[in-house]
């Protein structure tokens, strides 16, 4: 091996957005995960909402919260005035 040209690689914690941590060895100082296997969908077998950092509540924030059946109203809602516009003439 030549000397000076590699990175140190050394034992690090992994933590993950879970809670979830555990020693590998990287050339990273340490690491922050948002998923894990500990926590991801595929790996659980259940549907979760991924709440990164608050991410859903700022959108829910920013948008309002929307259920199914507001969308599938407003949708119905845009079709019926297009479907109006075009008999017009
Ligand atoms: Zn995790």
């Amino acid at each position: 091996m030549r000397e000076g040209i590699h990175p140190q690689y050394q034992e690090v914690t992994v933590h993950c957005g879970c809670g979830a941590s555990w020693t590998t060895r990287s050339t990273q100082k340490d690491m922050h995960l948002d998923i894990c296997s500990q926590c991801h969908p595929f790996f659980t077998g259940r549907q979760k909402l991924l709440d990164i950092e608050g991410r859903v509540d700022r959108f829910t924030k920013k948008f309002g919260a929307q259920t199914v059946e507001q969308r599938k109203t407003a949708a119905k809602a845009a079709k019926d005035s297009k479907a109006k516009a075009a008999k017009k003439p």
